[in-house]
């Protein structure tokens, strides 16, 4: 059941195994998915899972080879029905925004809506303008525009015809990174006050999570996981999840009744998320991201203390450093420091894991060099 992970709403969008194919390459395989009333859904995926062949089966440019596509019940795709795609009454907004540049943003945003008598034109035009904080600005040709205005005329445009849905293509790739994290806050306010229901594709796990309410991670043409992203950073089913939503490292551990020993000591186990009681006297691997370590030279901790690792490698980050810390046993993970806290290469620190984090874990995966299997001590 495809609404099963959805507690309330009427669902806007569904996809019921769908199934594209490029000659003999399957591209999407039986991919399901509901979208409801007012969401924002994020496919997020690395380049050539399949994002953008999503959407144009959405929009109906192209034809599912197998699975149904249905906008409010209706099905608009399927093994005997296809609606053409502008009687599916879905906005598109394209990275390029391809707006018209003889047009002004008025006459842009007034385009969809030659049907619409003169008078409600115009007060949706204004309307829509007022939406994207464009209201002084309606007279101004595409070129007078920065590229955070053309963006809020193609958003403006794409939802002045009252569109059953958007769909938003890669819609901040053509920004410059600082005007890219506050469009994001601002086509998702948008969306919102428009209350119209979204689907947009990136590889941005960044901006995934900070537009979206739900966020579907794609890898290799399926849905990896979908949820909120607190669910899928802090509780990733997979390791590719883990990996693509932020930099992921594994601790092996060795679970002991209620502790979990790892390189880095003793972890209690209530503090790692879900363990289930059929893996005690197991290996596991406990998902540590850069904010749940910290690494301080031997030299300044606390008597007594003795350095379990070494920094290996240094990333400048701008406000912050990426360590990455070897530890005694072979383990490698990541910190975050800020500037106060450099550490030098090779350094001796000790490491520890941030005591209230919530952390996550996977079934031990045999890594090169090991035997594997459950330790018999
Ligand atoms: P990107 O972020 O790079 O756009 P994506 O996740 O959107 O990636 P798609 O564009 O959906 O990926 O493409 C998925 C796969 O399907 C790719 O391997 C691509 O080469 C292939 N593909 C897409 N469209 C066609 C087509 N019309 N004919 C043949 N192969 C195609």
């Amino acid at each position: 059941d495809v609404l099963a992970d959805r507690p309330t709403g009427d669902a806007v969008l569904e996809l019921d195994g769908v199934a594209k194919h490029f000659g003999s390459e399957a591209v999407i395989e039986d991919l399901s998915l509901s979208v409801r009333e007012g969401e924002i859904l994020t496919l997020l995926g690395p380049s050539g899972c399949g994002k953008t062949t999503t959407l144009r089966l959405v929009a109906g440019l192209d034809r599912p080879d197998g699975g149904e596509v249905r906008l409010n019940g209706q099905v608009v795709s399927g093994p005997t029905q296809f609606t053409a795609p502008e009687q599916r009454g879905i906005g598109v907004v394209f990275q390029e925004f391809a707006l018209f540049p003889h047009l002004t943003a008025r006459e842009n945003i007034a385009f969809g809506l030659h049907e619409w008598d003169e008078s409600a034109r115009e007060s949706r035009v204004d309307e829509m303008l007022d939406l994207v904080g464009l209201d002084t600005q309606g007279d101004s040709y595409p070129d007078e525009l920065s590229g955070g205005q053309q963006q809020r005329v193609a958003l403006a445009r794409s939802l002045a015809p009252e569109p059953a849905m958007l769909l938003l293509d890669e819609p901040f790739s053509n920004l410059d990174v600082d005007l890219r994290v506050e469009m994001r806050e601002e086509v998702r306010r948008i969306l919102k006050e428009a209350g119209v229901t979204a689907v947009s594709v990136t590889h941005d796990q960044e901006e995934a999570m900070s537009i979206s309410d739900r966020v579907a991670v794609v890898n290799d043409g399926q849905i990896e996981q979908i949820g909120t992203p607190e669910q899928v950073f802090q509780h990733p089913e997979s390791r590719f999840v883990a990996g693509f939503l932020g930099h992921a490292s594994f601790l092996s551990g060795y679970v002991r009744g209620a502790e979990v020993e790892t390189g880095v000591g003793i972890v209690p186990r209530d503090q790692i998320h879900g363990l289930a009681t059929e893996y005690d006297m197991t290996r596991i691997d406990v998902l540590v991201r850069p904010d749940d370590v910290s690494a301080v030279p031997t030299a300044d901790a606390e008597s007594g203390t003795t350095a379990n690792g070494h920094i290996v490698t240094r990333r400048y980050l701008g406000p912050t450093i990426l360590y990455e810390v070897e530890l005694d046993n072979g383990d490698r993970v990541q910190c975050m420091h800020n500037h106060d806290e450099q550490v030098d290469l090779d350094e001796p620190v000790r490491v520890s894991l941030e005591a209230d984090h919530d952390l996550a874990w996977f079934p031990r995966e045999q890594r090169t060099g090991e035997n594997g299997g459950d330790r018999s001590d």
